[in-house]
C-alpha cells in the first residue's frame, strides 16, 4: 500500500488534502499530518542501513517514496550520558541530547528541513519566517541549500552571532524593535504582499514533522524504549508538539510500549505563558507583556500552538516550570564544565529546571531524565 497524507486541523478537526501550501484552518488553528498508514514493521530493519540524518525515518516523515529532501545532514544528534552531572546532582539515570550539533547549530534545522522540503516540492521559491534567531539561521541555510530566496524578521535584540549567520547565508534580513510577535505580524504582511511562503512556527504543518524525529530518535537511541521525564525549553512549542506527536505514533505503529514520557516545559521567569496557563488550569495563554530573557529561544510571548502545548503537559502528567535567567546561565555553565557540553541559554534551562523539579520530589533519583540541548552555546556569544 502507498502511504499518503492529509491535513486535519487540530482544534476544530476540519480535513484537507495535503496538495499545494497549506497554512493554517479556516478556524485560525494549525493543521497536523495525519498519515494514510502506519510505517510498515519491515521500515524497522532498513534502519540499519541507513545514514544518521532524520531521513532514515522517511517511512514516518511527509516524503514520497521518489521525492528528494532538502537536507544538510540535520538530526542523528548525539545522546550523552551526563554522569559526572547526575553524580554531582543524584541523578541515576540522566541524558542530553545534544542538538547544538545539528547544521546551523540548533535543532531548528529539523523543522525547516522538513517545510523547505515540502514547500519547495510545491513549487515554492520565496520564503518568510519572524524569528527569535535559529529559525532565522536555519530558514536561511536551507534556502540557500534549495536555491530559494528567504526574508528573516528578527528582534534587534537577538544575540549578534546568530544576527551575523542568518545574514552570512544570504538571507535578506530585516531587525524590528519588539520581539517575535512584532516580526510575526510583519512576516505575514510581506508573505501577502510577495507570495512569500510564511513558515513561521504552526503556520504551516511541516516544521512539527521534522521535529518528531526527536522522538524517533530519542526512542532508537534508548533501544525502542523511552525515558521517564523529558526536559524541554519551550518557545512555540514545534519541539514539545512534534516530540509527543512522534511517541504517540510510535506506541500506535508498536515500536514501542509501555508508558509514555511525562513531558515537562521550562520557560524562562522574564516570558511565562506556558507556566502561567499551566499553573492557572487554562485552556490556552494570556499573551505575557514585557518579554524578557537572554534565552532568546523562549521569548515568545504569544504562542500559536499554546493549547496543544499545555494539552501535552496535561495529557503527559509533567508540567511547567519557570527559571530565572541568573540560574538557566549558571547551568548552561555547568553543562559546560562539567560535561563538555556547549549549551546555549535554553538548554541550561532544561537542567535548572531538573533540578527543581527533582528538589521537589516531582522527578524521581532513580528516573531516566532527558534534557534537551537545543541550541549550541557559541551563538549567543560575540
Ligand atoms: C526555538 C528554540 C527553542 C524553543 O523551541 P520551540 O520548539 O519553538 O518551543 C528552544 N531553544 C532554542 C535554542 C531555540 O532556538
Amino acid at each position: 500500500m502507498t502511504r499518503s497524507w492529509s491535513l486535519e486541523c487540530s482544534s476544530c478537526g476540519k480535513t484537507r488534502s495535503a496538495d499545494g501550501l497549506p497554512g493554517v484552518c479556516d478556524c485560525g488553528q494549525p493543521y497536523l499530518v495525519r498519515y494514510s498508514c502506519a510505517p510498515p514493521p519491515a521500515a524497522k530493519s532498513l534502519l540499519v542501513e541507513r545514514p544518521w540524518t532524520l531521513w532514515r525515518y522517511r517511512e514516518w516523515l511527509p516524503l514520497g517514496e521518489r521525492e528528494a529532501p532538502v537536507t544538510l545532514g540535520e538530526g542523528g544528534t548525539p545522546l550523552l550520558a551526563a554522569l559526572r552531572l547526575g553524580a554531582r546532582h543524584g541523578f541515576a539515570d540522566l541524558w542530553v541530547k545534544e542538538e547544538g550539533a545539528n547544521p546551523t547549530g540548533s535543532f531548528k534545522a529539523r523543522g525547516l528541513a522538513a517545510a523547505v522540503t515540502r514547500a519547495t516540492l510545491a513549487g515554492a521559491r520565496r520564503f518568510v519566517v519572524p524569528t527569535a534567531g535559529n529559525a532565522g539561521v536555519a530558514l536561511a541555510a536551507y534556502a540557500a541549500r534549495a536555491g530559494v530566496a528567504a526574508r528573516v524578521y528578527a528582534p534587534a535584540s537577538t544575540p549578534p552571532t546568530i544576527l551575523r549567520q542568518i545574514r552570512s547565508f544570504g538571507a535578506d534580513l530585516v531587525l524590528l524593535d519588539g520581539h517575535i510577535g512584532d516580526c510575526g505580524t510583519a512576516a505575514r504582511a510581506y508573505a501577502l504582499e510577495s507570495g512569500a511562503v510564511d513558515v513561521s512556527t504552526l503556520r504551516e504543518p511541516y516544521r512539527i514533522e521534522g521535529k518528531k524525529s526527536l522522538a524517533l530518535e530519542l526512542a532508537e537511541q534508548l533501544g525502542w524504549t523511552l525515558p521517564h521525564a523529558i526536559v524541554y525549553p519551550t518557545g512555540g512549542g514545534t519541539g514539545l508538539i512534534g516530540m509527543w506527536k512522534g511517541f504517540g505514533e510510535l506506541m500506535r505503529a508498536g515500536w514501542v510500549s509501555g508508558s509514555l514520557p511525562r513531558m515537562y516545559s521550562v520557560q524562562a521567569a522574564g516570558c511565562a505563558p506556558v507556566v502561567q496557563a499551566f499553573r492557572a488550569g487554562a485552556a490556552g495563554c494570556t499573551p505575557w507583556s514585557d518579554p524578557r530573557t537572554i534565552a532568546a529561544g523562549l521569548r515568545v510571548p504569544s504562542p500559536l500552538g499554546d493549547r496543544l502545548m499545555l494539552a501535552v503537559l496535561r495529557q503527559s502528567g509533567g508540567e511547567a516550570v519557570a527559571v530565572a535567567d541568573a540560574q538557566l546561565a549558571a547551568a548552561a555553565q555547568e553543562l559546560q564544565m562539567l560535561e563538555g557540553i556547549d549549551a546555549s541559554p535554553e538548554g541550561g534551562a532544561t537542567l535548572a529546571a531538573a533540578l527543581e523539579l527533582k528538589a521537589r520530589g516531582v522527578v524521581k533519583p532513580d528516573e531516566r531524565v532527558v534534557l534537551f540541548n537545543t541550541g549550541a552555546g557559541w551563538l549567543y556569544r560575540g
